[in-house]
């Protein structure tokens, strides 16, 4: 028997570009999922985005929440890709099932936003993004939108709108909705305080740090004095305002595969004292790149 024939790719030919729908640009929308919630499926069905050109890159916990979450994706999955119209088919669809234990069994907002609790999540977290993003970026991907598994609205244009920016890597404005009991009306709030840009304050604060210390960023003990993009959201402003960022979230964050090809990933280890996100958006600026943010265009966390 022969062996198989060599596949050739030019990256040359594959085009990252500020209109990705006319150049038929392939996108990978990658999300770590702990939990499943229905309102993340139906808002990414509702993305305008030829569906032909997206492929869906999971990763699950192997716990008990991991494999009801596991359970509820597949079954979705299997409703869209075999009974939805053709039209709202992806292109394919990875399920990454974690080979490591998530470091903590309760998975409540409370408990997760801990401050002795976070480096050895974020540690965790990073370490299934990379695994993620490693066996599932292809010769073929120009753009990877990063989404959690608990963002439940977006704009349904989010994919173009983020990529007409042309920016190695750019951030929509992550807030939550809530009951305010004392407007007694609906309203919402910043939810991502991992979007922002460096203070003096922070810079200090680093410099005396042992190496293994890590920033954290919302945190009343640790006041680092960044601008938080979080608040710098302007009612009925352009929603296309750009602001220059040094940290970034991973709550929804689309990527220029070219970063993640130059070897931009998310630091399971203090890097400059950041570790996660905020290291991956250090990284890319190490490698010559400058993260965006657009304050004033709004999508939204789940509320627990
Ligand atoms: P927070 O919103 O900053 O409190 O962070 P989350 O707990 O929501 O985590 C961010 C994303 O990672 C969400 O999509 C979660 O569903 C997912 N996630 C959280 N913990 C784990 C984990 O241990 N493994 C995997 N694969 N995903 C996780
Ligand atoms: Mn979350």
């Amino acid at each position: 028997p022969s062996p198989p024939p060599v596949t050739r790719y030019n990256l040359n030919h594959v085009t990252i570009s500020s209109d990705p729908v006319a150049h038929r640009e392939n996108i990978l929308i990658l999300t770590p999922m702990a939990r499943f919630y229905q309102e993340y499926w139906d808002n990414l069905m509702k993305l305008t985005y030829p569906h032909e050109l997206i492929t869906l890159g999971f990763i699950l916990p192997k716990n008990k929440e991991g494999n009801a979450a596991t359970a509820a994706l597949q079954q979705q999955i299997a409703k869209t890709q075999k009974s939805a119209p053709e039209k709202d088919r992806f292109k394919s669809i990875i399920i990454l099932r974690q080979d490591f234990d998530p470091p903590l069994q309760s998975q409540d907002e409370s408990e997760r936003h801990k401050m002795q609790n976070q480096k050895e999540r974020r540690a965790a977290m990073s370490k299934a993004r990379n695994s993620l993003l490693f066996t599932t970026l292809g010769p073929s991907t120009s753009w990877v939108l990063w989404l959690d598994a608990d963002i439940v609205e977006t704009p349904v244009n989010l994919i173009q709108d983020l990529a007409a920016h042309d920016k190695a890597v750019i951030a929509p404005n992550c807030f939550q909705r809530y009951y305010n009991k004392e407007s007694q009306k609906e309203d919402d709030r910043p939810y991502d305080f991992n979007n922002w840009q460096d203070s003096g304050k922070a810079q200090e604060l680093a410099s005396k740090m042992g190496p293994d210390d890590i920033l954290l960023e919302g945190y009343a003990e640790m006041a680092t004095y960044r601008a938080l993009m979080a608040y710098m959201y302007t009612p009925g402003a352009d929603p296309h305002t750009e602001v220059p960022l040094d940290g970034v979230g991973g709550t929804a964050l689309l990527v220029k595969a070219d970063v993640h090809r130059d070897g931009a990933m998310f630091p399971a280890f203090p890097f400059y004292h950041l570790i996660e996100t905020e290291g991956f958006a250090k990284m890319t600026k190490r490698l010559g790149y400058q993260p965006m943010g657009l304050p004033n265009y709004k999508i939204y966390h789940y509320n627990e």
